[in-house]
This record gives C-alpha cells, structure tokens and sequence, in this order.
C-alpha cells in the first residue's frame, strides 16, 4: 500500500512565547491526516498523570522539504477529556472572532522578522567584537554585508511550493536579520500560514546547522529590534479613507491592550529608537516609521487601502493579534 509522510506541527507550552513541535505520522494515499496526540508533560501543556493532549487538524499543505504526495499538517491542541480548545490554544479564539466579523472581509499582510544565529552570536557577526554600524545591511548584496541568503532562497522557494501567499524578502538592519511578508489574506489563513512559514524557516535553516531567532531584541544597544508590522485592512478601508482613520483612532482607545499582547520583551524594543514609537506612546500618521500606525504614503495617495501596525514583535503570537486587530477595529465600527 502507497503512503505519504504527514507532518504535524503545533504550538506548544513554552514561556513566554510558544515554540513549535511536530512529529511524523506515516498516513495511506488517498486519506485524510486524521486526528493524533502526544505527550504534553514533554511540552509544558498537561502534567505526567494526565499527559494526552490532542492533534486536530485544521490546515494542511504540500511539505516542500519532503516533496512527492508529502504534508504539512497545522493542528489546533485540543484537551483528550472533553475535545475542547487548550488553554495554549489561542486559534480557537480567533475562529470565533473571525466568524463575527466575516461581514468587514478583513485581510492581513504580515512582514516577519528575524535573525539567523550562529551558536550564541548572530550569523556573519566576527567571532570577537561586533560588525561596522547599521547602515549597509538593509536590502544590502554583497559578502559580509548579507549572511544567510541561501537559506533565505530555499525558504522562500519552499514556501512558494507548499502554496503560501509567500509575496517578498529583504535583508533587515541589523547584519543577520531578515524579513519576509506574507498576505493579504483573511485572518485564519494569515495566522496558519505564518505559521508554518515559521516552520519552514526553522527546518531549512536546521540543514545549514543556523538557528532561527524571534526575540524582539537580540542584540542590546545601537541595533535594531525584530518585528512583525502587521498590514490591515477591511473592506470599506479598502474603499475610502475615513475608515483607516477610524481604524487608527479606535486603535488609539485601545493601545496597552494590544502592547500587552503582541509578544514578550516589547519595551525592550519600542523604545521610540530603530524606526520604532515608544511602548507608552501612541501616535498614527502618514509614512510615519515613528509611529505606532503607519499609513503608507500610496494609501494617504488614493484616499484608501490598509494601515500598517508596526508595533507587534518578531515573537508575537499571530492568532491573538489579528483577534485583537480585528475585535479593537471591527468591533468599534460595527
Ligand atoms: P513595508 O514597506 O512596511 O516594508 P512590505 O512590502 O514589507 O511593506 O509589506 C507590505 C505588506 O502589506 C504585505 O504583507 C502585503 O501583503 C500587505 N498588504 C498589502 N495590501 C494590503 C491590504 N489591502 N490589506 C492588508 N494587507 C495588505
Ligand atoms: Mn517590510
Ligand atoms: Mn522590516
Ligand atoms: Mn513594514
């Protein structure tokens, strides 16, 4: 009998950001990946007496690593005891979110950062003292300006062949540290497949022995931090400009919430430094790097299209905010 290897992937227990976990299961042609386990007293997500939490499957896709009939197979954790959401779970929030603001047709676009590390020190760094000042590296071409650029290629074209809304790449600021977008596309879908585009990137680097980091501030003091701007936009946002200036307004009324939420060590990185607004500041404008909400220059342009939150990390969790993008947004115009 014919099969394909399933991959199924997952977010697991780890504080404070979640990492990801996945496992091979060995599925017959023709079937569906079905439901699975695993042990969560090896995940930080049930303890050793009452170990078993549950796969659900809930977005599959080619797996351009293995190539063939082979799958990617994204799963919510559900508890073994009544098949309810995990409390790491936090997909399961965003369905219903997504479910009561169908009717605004929201789309996101996020631009993931990060930095490729080599051992303790990011990769193409000297192994004594630090490289020039920032300046060259961004979008840079060049030996000792960009490190890490095959990795970046095979990640890209992986995510091209599994089918993601994979649309750019550049190399970011800080030597070692690069960017891709992904989107625009419908909140579930943009949090699923951000996801296993971090999954890819974390298993292509894996083969170069580089690891991949999403700390929002990996390097202390004149380098910049790792974020993940986050491009939204709704229907009637992408119809006219009062709606964005809504958007941006009730984002305003709302502005610790979303720090609070949009990952681990925040103020370490909004510090009103690096292209960034302070974490206690909040202030929106037109191609605006320093602000909290970016409206992009073509945007204020033709009077409509999407905002640009610059505020979540490279480590932010993206089901919560595009949740909290959507209830901040949606539920102050609805
Ligand atoms: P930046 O100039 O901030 O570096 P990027 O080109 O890196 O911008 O990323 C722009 C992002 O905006 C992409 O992920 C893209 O999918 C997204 N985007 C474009 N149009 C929209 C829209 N109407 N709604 C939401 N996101 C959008
Ligand atoms: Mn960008
Ligand atoms: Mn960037
Ligand atoms: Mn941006």
């Amino acid at each position: 009998m014919s099969t394909y290897k399933a991959e199924y992937i997952w977010l697991d227990g780890t504080e404070p950001s979640a990492s990801l976990r996945s496992k091979t299961k060995i599925v017959a042609l023709g079937q569906e990946p079905p439901v699975w386990g695993f042990d969560g007293s090896s995940t930080n997500q049930a303890p050793g007496d009452k170990s078993d939490c549950v796969l659900q499957p809930v977005f599959v896709c080619k797996d351009p690593t293995r190539g063939d009939d082979n799958k990617l197979v994204l799963c919510e954790v559900l508890l073994a005891k009544d098949f309810g959401p995990h409390p790491t779970n936090t997909r399961a929030a965003l369905t219903t979110v997504a479910k009561r603001f169908a009717s605004a047709e929201c789309l996101f676009g996020m631009e993931q950062e990060y930095t490729f590390f080599d051992g303790a020190k990011p990769l193409g760094w000297p192994k004594d003292g630090f490289p020039g000042p920032q300046g060259p590296y961004y979008c840079a071409i060049g030996a000792g300006l960009a490190s890490g650029r095959e990795i970046v290629e095979d990640h890209m074209q992986a995510c091209l062949d599994a089918g993601l809304a994979f649309v750019g790449i550049n190399a970011e600021v800080m030597p070692g540290q690069w960017e891709f977008q992904v989107g625009a596309i419908g909140p579930l879908e943009m949090a699923d497949q951000l996801t296993i585009a971090r999954y890819l990137l974390n298993r292509i680097a894996e083969d170069y022995d580089v690891t991949v980091s999403l700390a929002a501030k990996p390097v202390k003091g004149d380098w910049n931090g790792t974020g993940c701007h986050t491009n939204f936009s709704t229907k009637a946002m992408r119809e006219g400009y009062q709606p964005i200036i809504d958007a941006c307004e009730a984002l305003g009324r709302k502005a610790s919430l979303h720090i609070e939420n949009y990952g681990p060590g925040i103020k370490d990185r909004l510090t009103g430094h690096h292209e960034t607004c302070a974490w206690n500041q909040f202030k929106y404008g037109v191609s605006d790097r320093g602000a909290s909400i970016r409206i992009p220059w073509h945007v204020a342009k033709d009077q409509k299209g999407y905002l640009e939150d610059r505020r979540p990390n490279a480590n932010c969790d993206p089901y919560v905010v595009c949740r909290l993008m959507m209830e901040t947004i949606c539920g102050a115009t609805t």
